[in-house]
């Protein structure tokens, strides 16, 4: 499938209805070792965006990728928010001038992210965050993309391996981000970010195929 700016919208589109239906999971696991506005944050941020996408969708992924970055910057907060925003602005930079993306582009672009998320959070795999997620997921859909997959394919191999990522945050110890502060009582919980990290590349990828 040829991947537009409608196509990007639609993505996110989807991405936004993953966080809807998953608000309460994520209020809940981030009850458990945070102050529980993950879901709420997100949703926020996500219903903002199909608001301006309603409004008119840009012209390039790229602009496509940005508007998701400036919505969610300015409305979700919390350190999800520029975290996801910085993630989206670095992917919007990486897609660069192009019409249609394709799978070595999608891979590029969540390289992108991951830089960026890295950047302005400082977190390490292992430190139980979003990081723990989307780290497998880039080598993941790299490896597709060099071995000739499109879009769909490299986001599906991303949201697999971001899977096996976030489940590997259960039994760690928080060191950055609020669930830090629980210090060893962070253990024994998935960490909400990395959870809704899987939501999205899943979303992403199911729009994709
Ligand atoms: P807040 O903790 O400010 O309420 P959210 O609840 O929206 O923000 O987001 C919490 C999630 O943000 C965590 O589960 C974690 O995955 C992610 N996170 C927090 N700090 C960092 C960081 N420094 N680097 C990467 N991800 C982080
Ligand atoms: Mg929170
Ligand atoms: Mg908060």
């Amino acid at each position: 499938m040829a991947c537009t700016a409608e196509s990007v919208a639609a993505a996110l589109r989807a991405a936004a209805g993953a966080v809807v239906a998953h608000r309460d999971e994520l209020v809940r696991l981030d009850r458990e070792i945070g102050d529980g506005d993950h879901g709420e944050n997100l949703k926020r941020g996500f219903d903002a965006l199909v608001s301006k996408l309603d409004a008119g969708v840009p012209a390039s992924p790229s602009a496509v990728l940005r508007l998701a970055a400036t919505t969610l910057i300015s409305t979700v907060g919390g350190a999800a928010g520029p975290l996801y925003g910085t993630a989206f602005l670095r992917a919007s930079t990486a897609v660069g001038d192009v019409a249609v993306l394709d799978g070595p582009g999608a891979a590029a672009a969540l390289r992108s992210a991951l830089d960026g998320v890295v950047a302005r959070g400082k977190a390490e795999v292992g430190d139980k965050t979003m990081v723990d997620a989307l780290t497998p997921a880039v080598v993941a859909a790299a490896s597709v993309a060099a071995g000739g997959g499109g879009v769909a394919e490299v986001l599906e191999a991303a949201a697999e391996a971001a899977e096996q990522g976030a489940a590997s945050t259960v039994p760690l110890v928080a060191r950055k981000g609020r669930a830090s502060y629980l210090g060893e009582r962070s253990a024994g919980h998935l960490d909400p970010g990395a959870r809704s990290t899987v939501l999205l590349l899943r979303a992403l990828a199911g729009a994709a195929r």
